[in-house]
C-alpha cells in the first residue's frame, strides 16, 4: 500500500496519465460513492490508478517522486556516499547490510542492500562511491520523510553509463509546519518560543559516558550537560523541543568546538536564572533543526534538535515586504 499522502498521489497520477487533476479526483469520488464511502479517498485512488493502468513498476522514477510504499521501482542515480559495510547476528546466523546514498537531480535517498549477491558487488569494490547505477524492482520503505529505498533478492543493481547532471550534493531537510510533523520524520520548522521549562543540569564521564555525580570515580572527570525544554509555536500547531547541549547553546548564541568548550560554556549557564533565561529566549523566533520523536509515556510528538538557529530579523523584514 502506498504511504504518500493523498494530494501527493492525486499530483502523481495526474501527471502520469495525462488526466487533469480534477478529472481524476472526480474518478475517485464516483468509485467511493460506489462502494458507499466503505474505501478512504488514499484506497479509492490507488484503485483508480491501477485502473488507468498506470503500474509504478514499469517507469523509471526521480527520486523525488518515490512515495514511501511505492513497490518495484526503478530509478537511476549517482552513489555520492558508500557506509560500511555492516554484520549483525541474527538466529545464530551472520547478516551483511550496506547502505548509500543515491542522488540525482531531484533528491537524494538513502538505499539499503541486504541481499548477498549485492553485497558482494560492493565488497568487490565494483560498486562504490561515485558510480552511477540503475535500479530495478526496488521498494521504497519508510515514510514520506524518512523513505529508503530497499534492495531485495528480487531487485537488480548494475552500473549505467548515464550521465547525469546537476546531481544534488547534500541530503536538504525540508522545513514544514509543526502540524505535519510525523514520528521519525528529519524536518526543519520554524517557529517561535513560547514556553521554556527548567534547564536540566547534569555530568557525565567522558570516557566512560556514565552519569556522574561530580566526578568519575575511575577517571576523575566529568563533562557538564544541559537539557532545556522548550514549548514552540508556528501558528499551525505546538511542540515541545528538547534541546541538549550543543543546541541549547546555539539557542545563546555560544560558539563551543569541544565537549571541553561546551563544558565550560554550560557552567556559564548554571549561573543564569531561570527568569533570566525565560526572558532571553520567549518570543523569538528560530529554526529548529533535528528529528520528531514519539513520546509513549505522554503520547505525543517530541522535537529532539540538533541544529538551531536563530531568525535573523533583517532577513525577516526582507520576506514580509516580499509578500
Ligand atoms: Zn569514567
Amino acid at each position: 500500500m502506498i504511504k504518500a499522502s493523498y494530494e501527493e498521489l492525486l499530483e502523481r497520477i495526474a501527471k502520469l496519465s495525462g488526466l487533469s487533476k480534477e478529472e481524476v479526483e472526480k474518478r475517485v469520488e464516483a468509485k467511493r460513492a460506489r462502494l458507499s464511502g466503505l474505501i478512504s479517498k488514499e484506497g479509492a485512488i490507488q484503485v483508480v490508478a491501477a485502473e488507468l493502468g498506470i503500474k509504478f513498476e514499469n517507469i523509471k522514477l526521480k527520486i523525488a517522486d518515490l512515495l514511501a510504499g511505492m513497490k518495484r521501482v526503478n530509478v537511476i542515480g549517482k552513489i555520492i556516499k558508500m557506509f560500511p559495510i555492516k554484520q549483525f547476528e541474527r538466529n545464530g546466523k551472520t547478516h551483511k547490510i550496506v547502505s548509500f546514498l543515491l542522488a540525482d537531480d531531484s533528491d537524494i535517498i538513502r538505499v539499503v542492500l541486504w541481499d548477498t549477491n549485492h553485497i558482494a558487488l560492493v565488497e568487490n569494490g565494483k560498486i562504490k562511491e561515485g558510480v552511477t547505477v540503475e535500479i530495478t524492482n526496488a521498494n521504497v520503505r519508510g515514510s514520506e520523510t524518512t523513505k529508503e529505498l530497499h534492495l531485495t533478492s528480487y531487485s537488480n543493481i548494475e552500473l549505467s553509463n548515464v550521465v547525469l547532471e546537476n546531481v544534488k550534493e547534500k541530503q536538504e531537510v525540508k522545513q514544514t509546519q509543526i502540524a505535519k510533523l510525523n514520528a521519525n520524520d528529519r524536518a526543519k520548522i520554524r517557529a517561535v518560543v513560547v514556553h521554556v521549562f527548567d534547564p536540566f543540569y547534569f555530568s557525565i564521564c567522558p570516557e566512560c559516558k556514565k552519569r556522574v555525580d561530580s566526578v568519575c570515580d575511575v577517571h576523575n572527570a566529568a563533562l557538564h550537560r544541559v537539557l532545556l525544554s522548550l514549548i514552540v509555536d508556528d501558528g499551525t500547531a505546538n511542540i515541545r523541543v528538547l534541546c541538549f547541549t550543543r543546541p541549547t547553546l546555539e539557542l545563546f548564541n555560544i560558539n563551543a568546538d569541544t565537549p571541553e568548550q561546551e563544558s565550560k560554556q554550560v557552567m556559564a549557564l548554571r549561573n543564569k536564572t531561570t527568569d533570566e533565561i525565560k526572558a532571553e529566549l520567549l518570543g523569538k523566533e528560530f529554526i529548529f533543526e533535528g528529528r520528531v520523536r514519539k513520546n509513549t509515556q505522554l503520547n505525543v510528538l517530541e522535537f529532539v534538535a540538533n541544529k538551531i538557529t536563530a531568525v535573523d530579523p533583517s532577513q525577516l523584514v526582507e520576506e514580509l515586504a516580499k509578500m
